[in-house]
């Protein structure tokens, strides 16, 4: 998995206060995209250890209670799956009570195997392309309102799509 960037403290993207981490590399190329410079697949830098312990190690930094948000790029790309399902398991394993949002530019409905394998250990999965003409950035998580807003645990309890409500 690839990257561009780890934010510290991040208010716009989660509820409440996350870390969030940009992966690199995007597919979708959605017109209007406003992260254009995490298109590229050979840009950014490989995701190590000292990166996954980095974030272990800070998600409370300076006595912040944080959560974890995992943005792109595309996170859940061939190229980038892997690494963010073993981010997510090891970030589980050590923090259970922690919310790990995802977005992606996929639908849920069009997951592969291992692309539902993250489903296990993330909370809110946010889906869908960016469309410019439906842009709505009043709406919650989301820039376009054609991208939902989904509880995962609902999802794979029911096998149907539960929004997620703050
Ligand atoms: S999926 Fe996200 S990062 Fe990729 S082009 Fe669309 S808006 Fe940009």
């Amino acid at each position: 998995m690839k990257f561009s960037k780890i934010k510290d403290n991040d208010i716009a993207n989660g509820l409440g206060i996350v870390m969030s981490l940009w992966t690199q590399g995007c597919p979708h190329h959605c017109k209007g995209c406003f992260n254009v410079e995490t298109w590229d697949f050979e840009g950014g830098k490989e995701f190590s250890d000292n990166d996954l312990n980095y974030i272990i190690d800070n998600i409370n930094k300076n006595n912040v209670k944080r959560n974890l948000s995992i943005l792109g790029g595309e996170p859940l790309c061939p190229q980038n799956i892997d690494g963010v399902i073993m981010l997510c398991k090891e970030f589980k394993k050590v923090y259970p009570q922690k919310m790990i949002y995802v977005w992606t530019g996929y639908v849920i409905e069009d997951f592969d195997e291992s692309q539902r394998e993250i489903l296990k250990y993330i909370d809110v999965l946010v889906d869908g392309k960016f469309e410019e003409d439906k842009k709505n950035l009043s709406i919650m998580l989301r820039g376009s309102s054609n991208q939902r807003v989904i509880n995962v645990e609902k999802y794979l309890k029911h096998d149907t799509i539960v929004l997620y409500e703050a």
